[in-house]
């Protein structure tokens, strides 16, 4: 049975697509298998997948509006070698057809339990909002993943998130929990950056990942090659990183003892 995991934080550019995809993209790499659900209306997972979101037959609206079956959603081995339900800006419309239906937070959860054992991991790329699409993916989640960047507000920001994710869990998914706590563009020479970094691990302690990702130019190049920075330049230290954070969250679901710190 996959284990779903959303990807998730309200502010915009803290590397929520970019953690998508290339999380999925390595995990796959290391033979698990893996759906991406792009949620966003921009549809950056979609076109980082190599998946041109304006030629698309079916988006993630028709599986939220339209009861579409996932199988008929889904398209199978991207350039990440994962498979996607897309997304463009048709799923604007579904956030607010959404409002309409009963059960509403768990169309999501429901559209996907059929294919749950096909995967052994499902992640969902969050809009930068916390809107219905974003209640969705959490009322479907096992767990939340949160990407952020050690700037001066990212506490405050990432205490605000969490308490919503507490209080949604509580109405729509009493079993959510947190999945772990992503640095991203991480700069090492920057002493704020440490700062904020230790005090992040001082309130959340093992929630923080080991892996950090740093700021890397080929993480940024990668999607307009339509690729996973994995495929487009394995040597980078982004697609070394990603893959350090597959090898973490795969040592963590099997045993739960500490790690040495990489950076
Ligand atoms: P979000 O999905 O949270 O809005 P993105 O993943 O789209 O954030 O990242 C925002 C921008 O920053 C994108 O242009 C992306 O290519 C770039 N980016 C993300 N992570 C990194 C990184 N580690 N190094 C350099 N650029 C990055
Ligand atoms: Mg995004």
């Amino acid at each position: 049975m996959a284990r779903v995991i959303a990807v998730a934080n309200q502010k915009g550019g803290v590397g929520k697509t970019t953690t998508c995809v290339n999380l999925a993209a390595s995990l796959a790499a290391t033979r698990r298998r893996v759906l991406v659900i792009d949620l966003d209306p921009q549809g950056n997972a979609t076109m980082g997948s190599g998946v041109d979101k304006y030629e698309v037959e079916h988006t993630a609206y028709d599986l939220l509006v339209d009861e579409v079956p996932a199988e008929q959603v889904i398209i199978k081995d991207t350039n990440g070698k994962y498979d996607l339900i897309s997304a463009n800006g048709d799923v604007t419309a579904a956030e607010i057809k959404l409002m309409e239906f009963f059960a509403r937070e768990l169309r999501l959860r429901n559209a996907l339990e059929p294919i749950k054992d096909q995967y052994d991991f499902i992640f969902i790329d969050c809009p930068p909002a916390l809107n219905m699409l974003t209640v969705n993916a959490m009322g479907a989640a096992d767990s939340v993943l949160v990407p952020m960047q050690c700037e001066y507000y990212a506490l405050e920001g990432l205490t605000a998130l969490i308490d919503t994710i507490s209080k949604l869990a509580a109405v729509v998914n009493p079993d959510l929990g947190i999945e772990g706590i992503l640095r991203t563009m991480y700069d090492p020479r920057n002493r704020l950056a440490n700062d904020v970094s230790d005090q992040l691990k001082q309130h959340f302690g093992d929630k923080v990942y080991r892996t950090v990702i740093p700021r890397n130019v080929r993480l940024a190049e990668a999607p307009s090659f339509g690729s996973p920075a994995i495929y487009y330049d394995k040597s980078s230290a982004g697609a070394k990183a990603y893959l350090a954070l597959a090898g973490e969250m795969l040592r963590r679901a099997e045993r739960s003892e500490p790690e040495t710190e990489q950076a």
